[in-house]
């Protein structure tokens, strides 16, 4: 395994706007401050939700959506990390929701995903770029070490 290391310069936390895109506020608070290292933690609800899952076999995401990621979902957990894609800051997701059984969904966070209520703590690192790139046997954008 390698690694770099790195150290803790700053904590945010902060509240995301009700019927916004949560992972496009997530990216677009990195990009507007220049957060290119990091991790991140969000609770709250959604309204609706759309995760991935990565077929390793078709070696490209499938988006759920639809009946099961409607009509308001708890935020039971999401978390992942900041780093560089494309040149520019990008946050790597996951979370898992939960239905009004407690029955929970969980994937790769996708675009589309709407905030009914939404509490964040983005921890931003201090330490080497850590840069994505697509990597050959995955065909996944890995991180390049
Ligand atoms: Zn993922």
């Amino acid at each position: 395994m390698k690694a770099n290391s790195y150290e803790i310069v700053k904590t945010y936390m902060g509240r995301i706007p009700y019927d916004s895109d949560l992972l496009e506020q997530i990216n677009s608070f990195c990009i507007e401050n220049n957060i290119k290292c990091g991790m991140a933690n969000i609770i709250g609800a959604v309204k609706q939700a759309k995760i991935g899952y990565y077929s390793q076999y078709k070696q490209s995401y499938k988006t759920l959506e639809g009946e099961n990621l409607t009509g308001g979902l708890e935020i039971v957990s999401c978390t992942g990390n900041i780093s560089i894609k494309d040149s520019k800051s990008f946050a790597h997701l996951h979370i898992i929701l939960s239905n009004s059984e407690g029955i929970a969904f969980g994937g790769h966070l996708m675009p589309g995903t709407i905030v009914y209520a939404g509490e964040f703590i983005i921890q931003e690192f201090k330490g080497p770029d850590l840069v994505r790139s697509i990597d050959e046997t995955t065909k996944l954008p890995l991180w390049t070490l």
